[in-house]
């Protein structure tokens, strides 16, 4: 009869985890409501993958996980995970393994390009633009960030401020077209003369995105509709905001499910999360900054010696990811850390319980586009550290437009291990101490965290903006298998 078989779409993440988790979750929101989803990755990433999946409810589709080999290019075998590496290893090859994947990406789409409504690419496929077209299949981009992040970088790349700016890196740059009015420090921005690949590279997956049916945002309406109605009405660009995507997929909910992602908990990571049943509500500071950020000795110093000094109870987590974590223990003060008010963790960290956890009114991060978004989705108001990537785009957004942060007042785009100025103790205890005051200010940041909080899951839910916007994709998808596309290209 007139029954259609249901969507299919083919989700294609990229190997660091940042990219990863985010696009798992979205694969399982999609099968939850009825699309069939493939996802095509490599041996390790497929148990991380499952692991996400099996918790988030997908019943009504499904997902799949087709597994190709990982790409031998002389990188340590945990490569595969895209963390630990030295930024020129990252730079010098694991940025290859990117272009390894064509072939097998070619030759699935080949094979299935038929029944495929749809792929979901991460935006450092740039490639997979053309390999989609040659088989009539649309090519959505996911970039894993903000909308907010994404216009600065639209008004970046259009107006190019960087040309008639000198090379000070305290030269202000302001970004022009924005509906807010936005400004950032020349030291703040990739700077191409300096990184060419990563300039390269930048460009590329910009222009492919550009060429993209669409683009699809874990975010939500609520929480930037500005940027939203700047990217869709000024310029005129397809896109879904259909997050926060780990309470819609709801895979966030147990301690297994987001600890199996590195492999397994190691006992004091589950312990942080007991340490944390004994501490008064919102009484700790969680300092995190995901799987890539990694902190020079002097500045690991510092940072203990500022969440020693804020006075509160604090908890730290240090990933494997991190090069510095070898030498972490030997920088830190004597004494560290103070037994009931501190607690370590070394390695992988079940961070969306810890942020849901009651005990945590404060979050140190590197705005990280996920961590931000899980912090947003828990309420929990932050301290902001930003490195890299969009990471200062992140905090303008938290700081300046949502008004649920405070800076410690970063000022170098610094990858990893690389020199950059050192944030003191004093400064960290002091950008700590606001944000967890119950009074003043404190008091406001912690209220509109709430707000935000409860908007995130009004999102999610039945009739809410991101749940309408799922449902637009799939409709248009529906329209478009209909209207014979197969036919006419
Ligand atoms: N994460 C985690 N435990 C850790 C470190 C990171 O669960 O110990 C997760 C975190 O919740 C987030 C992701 O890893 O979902 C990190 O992504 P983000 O965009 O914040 O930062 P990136 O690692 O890409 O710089």
């Amino acid at each position: 009869g007139d029954e259609q078989p249901p969507l299919r779409m083919l989700f294609f993440p990229f190997l660091l985890p940042g990219h990863l988790i985010p696009m798992a979750d979205m694969a399982a929101l999609f099968a939850a409501r009825g699309v069939r989803c493939t996802i095509l990755t490599t041996p390790l990433q497929a148990s991380t993958i499952r692991s996400i999946v099996d918790r988030a409810n997908t019943s009504l589709g499904s997902v799949d996980v087709v597994v190709v080999p990982f790409p031998d290019v002389g990188l340590p075998p945990s490569a595969e995970s895209g963390t630990g590496l030295t930024s020129k290893d990252y730079n010098d090859r694991f940025l290859q393994t990117a272009e390894l994947l064509r072939e097998p990406f070619r030759r699935f789409l080949s094979d299935h390009h038929a029944e495929i409504d749809a792929v979901v690419s991460d935006g450092i496929f740039h490639w997979s633009v053309d390999e989609a077209a040659e088989h009539g299949v649309p090519r959505i981009t996911f970039l894993g960030t903000s909308m907010f992040a994404r216009s600065c970088t639209e008004a970046m790349l259009r107006s190019n401020p960087l040309e008639a700016c000198s090379d000070d890196p305290a030269a202000v740059v302001s970004l022009p077209g924005l509906p807010h009015r936005v400004v950032e420090l020349r030291g703040q921005m990739m700077d191409p003369v300096k990184r060419p690949h990563e300039w390269a590279l930048f460009q590329l997956i910009h222009a492919a995105d550009r060429r993209s049916y669409g683009e699809l945002f874990n975010s939500f309406h609520e929480l930037e509709p500005a940027y939203a109605e700047h990217y869709r009405a000024t310029l005129h660009r397809r896109a879904w905001l259909v997050g926060p995507v780990a309470l819609a997929s709801g895979s966030g909910k147990d301690v297994a499910s987001r600890g199996a992602i590195a492999g397994t908990l190691s006992p004091e990571a589950i312990g942080c999360l007991r340490w944390l049943d004994k501490k008064p509500a919102s009484s700790v500071v969680y300092a995190s900054f995901g799987t890539m950020t990694s902190f020079s000795p002097e500045q690991t110093r510092e940072l203990a010696r500022g969440l020693d000094l804020s006075g509160k109870n604090f908890l730290w987590v240090i990933t494997n990811g991190s090069a510095a974590a070898a030498s972490v223990d030997i920088c830190m003060p004597d004494g560290f850390p103070t037994a009931h008010r501190g607690y370590v963790v070394h390695g992988w960290a079940p961070q969306v319980l810890i942020l849901n956890h009651p005990a945590v009114g404060g979050f140190m991060t590197h705005c990280g586009w996920n961590s931000t978004l899980e912090a947003v989705s828990a309420g929990v108001p932050m301290v902001t550290w930003p490195r890299y990537a969009d990471q200062f785009h992140n905090e303008k957004l938290v700081v300046e437009v949502l008004g649920v942060g405070v800076s410690v007042g970063a000022e170098d785009y610094a990858t990893w291990m690389e020199t950059h100025r050192v944030i003191t103790g004093q400064v960290i205890a002091e950008s700590i101490r606001k944000v967890m005051k119950e009074e003043g200010d404190g008091d406001m940041i912690r209220k509109r965290a709430e707000e935000l909080r409860d908007k995130a899951r009004a999102a999610v839910e039945k009739g809410g903006s991101s749940y309408d916007d799922v449902g637009q994709l799939m409709e248009e998808l529906i329209a478009r298998r209909c209207s014979g596309r197969k036919a006419g290209g």
